[in-house]
């Protein structure tokens, strides 16, 4: 058995525990402390509308600012607190944190556009989370249509409960969109009944774009058929200006990917923001 004296302090009871385990519990138990001691930070990464050049929305992605380990990605961390069941506790705190950020930027006129944040399985199926939200809203005064959350296609599986927490947010007034289109288990059959404003097209088909006429095809299709149902086409991890220029040319709505900006401190969002009487876009994007 392992015991956790306070500090970076275990003792190992028995050999049994492989190293993975203590790994997981080192994490779980640093977490709470980091959770504690507002070591949690959002950056945001703009999304840019791919007619215009201009940033039409955000998204807000949560790191970790480790005392010895530095800034830790969340891919790092975001298993451990979804097993743990402390993403419930984290991903509250990365909801009104966005809305808090978005709301002060909104009073300072530096925008009106809206922020999205991801929602993982566990904190999607805790019956609670409406009227967490809906709290959230009401504390930080942020208006509903400024709020986009992400989920992914497997919380799309039992369309019946899906479809049930759907509508309970959507009814709030925030809108959803699937992140990683295209990775999961799709079925057409969610996608028709379900109230989703956008679609993020996952990276993977964005990487190849030019070169694979197969991504091409899929891309293509998945904003057709998008369109074709109302909802609006996110184009995740563009790298290059000739991706951003393919993809407008497939009539993509929007981009998000290191070509527009990487994912920013919020102080270095707000200087961008700032930049062009707030309405920034990219410089010799056309
Ligand atoms: P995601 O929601 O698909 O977020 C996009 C990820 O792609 C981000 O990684 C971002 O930094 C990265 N990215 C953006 N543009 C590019 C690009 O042009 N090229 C490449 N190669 N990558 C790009 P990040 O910040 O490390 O986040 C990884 C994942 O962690 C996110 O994927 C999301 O699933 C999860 N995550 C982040 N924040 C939260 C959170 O607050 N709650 C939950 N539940 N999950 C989160
Ligand atoms: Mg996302
Ligand atoms: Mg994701
Ligand atoms: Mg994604």
């Amino acid at each position: 058995r392992v015991k956790v004296n306070g500090k970076n302090d275990y003792m190992l009871h028995s050999c049994d525990m492989d190293h993975i385990a203590l790994e997981k519990l080192t994490i779980q138990h640093e977490m709470r402390r980091a959770l504690r001691n507002k070591e949690f930070i959002l950056h945001y990464q703009p999304q840019y509308a791919l007619a215009s050049g201009q940033i039409v929305g955000m998204e807000a992605l949560v790191r970790w600012r480790h005392p010895e380990r530095g800034l830790v990605p969340p891919g790092e961390f975001i298993p451990a607190a979804e097993e743990s069941g402390l993403i419930v506790q984290l991903g509250e705190w990365v909801i009104e944190e966005a809305c808090r950020q978005n709301k002060e930027w909104q009073n300072e006129g530096l925008l009106n556009i809206p922020v999205s944040v991801n929602l993982s399985l566990r904190q999607f199926t805790q019956r609670k989370l409406t009227s967490k939200i809906s709290e959230i809203l009401r504390k930080t005064g942020l208006h509903p249509r400024y709020l986009e959350l992400e989920i992914t296609e497997s919380m799309t599986m039992d369309v019946e409960r899906a479809s049930q927490y759907l509508k309970e947010l959507t009814e709030l007034g925030v809108s959803i969109s699937i992140d990683d289109f295209g990775t999961g288990y799709s079925s057409f059959h969610y996608l028709k009944n379900l109230p989703i404003a956008r679609l993020k097209i996952d990276r993977s088909f964005v990487r190849d774009i030019e070169q694979r006429s197969s991504d091409a095809a899929i891309v293509a299709a998945i904003i057709s058929m998008a369109h074709s149902l109302q909802m609006q086409v996110v184009a995740e991890g563009v790298e290059t200006k000739d991706q951003a220029h393919f993809l407008r040319s497939y009539r993509c709505d929007e981009m998000q990917g290191y070509y527009g900006s990487p994912p920013l401190p919020s102080t270095a969002l707000k200087e961008l923001l700032s930049e062009k009487f707030n309405r920034p876009a990219l410089p010799n994007y056309h």
